[in-house]
């Protein structure tokens, strides 16, 4: 039994060890298909479609990681969304976060809206879920901090909710990995993960993740898997595995590196707010601490003008401009024109994400370096000469 998250990163509760030569890494099963000794004899593996055994491996880890019965690994955090939503059918209705990840809300009003599916957007973190409800609902969709405003919501509170008017409650826990939260303990029945962030942390490999551990699902999703074919590769699915090794000690230090920043972005007169859950400002801070082991990397921040986050964005040299999170590299974005694009200005706007918002996804650098850079942009980057 395995009891600590450190070392479920790294070994499989129960795993055979004698099991592929005692290979301490798990081989990438390079293969399209397996053969048959005869009518009705399977090895337990068809086509790699349905089953790969190193993407199967890395499904169990997750699973662990998240305490769920299974888990299923996709080609990206949208693959894995667009997946799960085939649960439904026309004429459903979807609770779901207002400040969502800008790929969730496009697949939401381009796709999902016109598979019939029906939407109210609601911030869940301080709204009235349960006067959204209809006899249709069939479903709450959150996530938690939210992508880029950092809203915290209460996932027990929602979840208790969600069981009254027996829906699903859907959790896209990206922001915090499971080394910070494990939502279905909290009552949650589906879990989201873009493995392309703190999962593979390393900037390289796009991947997705559905973790549940309410049977039903399992069935219906095993069934679309294997119909839609957009399960993750032999390949992709060991770098993920390679990733997760060392997801603590990543997120430990990116966490760390992040509470520094916070205080240093916080003291500086050019911003005029800084939105970090691990700051005892933050109105999620006691839930946070009350439902999570940790802080997370990610923090958004205002600056006092447009001009000002452009120069920001043209003047780092450490720090990267770029889409994306959760990898040892930090990242600086600016939601307005990258993630968030694609949100109609004014459900953008309304949330808060304007063109003075940027967000920091810290990495495992020197935070010292970090802050210098910071500086050095801050100030038009003077050093660069
Ligand atoms: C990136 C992201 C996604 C989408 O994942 P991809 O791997 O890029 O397809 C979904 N949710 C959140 C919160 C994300 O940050």
């Amino acid at each position: 039994m395995i009891n600590n998250i450190e070392t479920k990163c790294l070994h499989l509760d129960g795993e055979d060890r004698t099991a592929n030569f005692g290979a301490v890494s798990y081989p990438i099963f390079q293969t399209a298909t397996y053969a048959h000794s005869a009518v009705g004899c399977s090895t337990g593996y068809d086509y790699s479609r349905l089953q790969n055994p190193t993407r199967e491996h890395l499904e169990k880890v997750v699973a662990q990681l998240e305490g769920g019965t299974s888990a299923f690994a996709l080609s990206s955090g949208m693959a894995a969304i667009a997946l799960l939503f085939e649960i439904f059918k026309p004429g459903d209705h979807i609770i779901a976060d207002s400040d969502l990840y800008g790929g969730s809300i496009r697949l939401f009003d381009n796709v999902s809206k016109k598979n019939g599916l029906e939407f109210t957007s609601v911030n869940c973190w301080c709204d009235d879920i349960e006067r959204c409800i209809k006899p249709n609902t069939k479903a709450i969709y959150i996530e938690t901090p939210t992508n880029p405003m950092m809203n915290v919501t209460d996932i027990a509170a929602v979840s208790r909710i969600a069981k009254k008017h027996g829906l699903l409650l859907i959790v896209d826990n990206t922001f915090l990995s499971p080394y910070f939260q494990n939502p279905l303990a909290l009552g949650a029945d589906v879990v989201i993960h873009s493995g392309t962030k703190f999962l593979g942390g390393h900037n390289d490999t796009l991947a997705g993740f559905v973790v549940t551990n309410n049977r039903e699902i399992e069935e219906k999703l095993l069934f679309l898997i294997k119909t839609v074919g957009s399960g993750l590769s032999p390949f992709d699915s060991w770098l993920i595995l390679r990733g997760i090794k060392t997801l603590g000690v990543r997120m430990e230090r990116a966490q760390q590196n992040a509470i520094e920043i916070a205080k240093w972005l916080s003291a500086n007169k050019h911003v005029t707010r800084v939105i970090y859950p691990g700051l005892p400002e933050h109105p999620g801070y006691n839930t946070m601490k009350k439902q999570a082991r940790g802080f997370g990397a990610m923090l958004t921040f205002k600056v006092e003008s447009r001009e000002l986050a452009l120069s920001i964005l043209k003047n780092v040299r450490i720090i990267r401009f770029a889409e994306s999170l959760g990898g040892v590299e930090t990242l600086i974005t600016y939601p307005t024109t990258q993630t968030h694009a694609d949100v109609p200005s004014e459900i953008r706007e309304k949330n808060g994400i304007t063109d003075t918002t940027l967000r920091l996804s810290v990495g495992i650098e020197n935070v010292n370096d970090l802050i210098a850079d910071l500086e050095n942009a801050f100030n038009g980057g003077e050093d660069n000469a």
